[in-house]
């Protein structure tokens, strides 16, 4: 099979300007607890994690859209077993082209998220993609991840252009509390984002620039009885809400944000 990697623009939650690439949801998160779940390389069928509490949306995604699916682990089998150098050159060299073509159409630079599905699957992934970072600066990059481990073990290393956030609901949660740790917590209710004093995210915003911790309300399919489920019945009903689709009211008011947001981002507060 031929080693590319292919980057994406944009979803139903996310404007062009966010491109991104992705891994098997659940197959590349060694660290996920809470959220993990996985689909079936071949028919998509959902296997559920033994502490799940929520599904993991970007699982849920794999299960319905074979497409995707096969386009993530294409991407996983083309980095998984190289180097370091060569990680980095096979992303590097894989972005050049969507990153110069968004830059010169738009007058700006894109934002670059590491993942919608999948994680740092190990140490030399997450080592190629600070460089991959620290090589495409000032472009803006971020992710989402579980991997708090790798975070702390290379928090001299990160790049001021990487907004990492660390997603609680991982098996080494306690790094977060303990570093004091920017991180995303998925809440059932906008009352719970209120109790914890924490602001919701509806567009990345809150991950891609430098600020304090945040939630995002739950989304995606979740478990027919589970908490999760009974959780998104009670937004619907109460307030319309379906979680992120193309029909999302707020979708252009979110686009109309993210477009705003400056090329010129405010200086990074480390927190460890
Ligand atoms: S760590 Fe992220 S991508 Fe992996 S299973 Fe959990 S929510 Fe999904």
């Amino acid at each position: 099979m031929a080693k590319t990697i292919k980057w994406s623009q944009g979803n139903v939650k996310l404007p062009d300007r966010v491109i991104h690439m992705s891994l098997p949801s659940g197959y590349t998160c060694p660290m996920a607890l809470k959220c993990l779940c996985k689909a079936n390389a071949n028919t998509g069928k959902i296997t559920d994690g033994p502490h799940q509490e929520y599904r993991c949306y970007a699982a849920m995604q794999e299960a319905r859209h074979k497409g995707l699916r096969e386009q993530r682990w294409n991407n996983y089998i083309a980095l998984k077993k190289l180097s370091i150098d060569d990680m980095y050159l096979l992303l590097q060299t894989s972005l050049h082209n969507i990153h110069e073509k968004y830059t010169a159409n738009h007058g700006q630079r894109p934002l670059v998220r590491a993942h919608i599905g999948g994680d740092f699957f190990n140490e030399n992934y997450f080592n190629a993609w600070l460089k991959l970072a620290k090589h495409y600066e000032p472009t803006q990059f971020y992710a989402y991840t579980k991997r708090t481990d790798l975070w702390v073990d290379k928090c001299k290393s990160i790049p001021d252009n990487f907004e990492l956030n660390a997603s609680r609901g991982g098996k080494r949660d306690d790094l977060i509390d303990t570093y004091n740790l920017k991180c995303a917590e998925v809440v059932l209710s906008k009352q719970e984002a209120i109790n914890k004093n924490l602001e919701l995210d509806h567009d990345d915003s809150h991950a891609y620039q430098p600020g304090p911790s945040f939630a995002q309300l739950i989304h995606g399919c979740q478990k027919a009885g589970s908490k999760a489920s009974k959780a998104l019945s009670k937004l619907k009903k109460d307030e319309g809400y379906t979680g992120y689709n193309s029909n999302t009211k707020t979708m252009s008011q979110r686009n109309r944000n993210i477009l705003l947001y400056s090329k010129h981002l405010k200086p990074k507060t480390r927190t460890i």
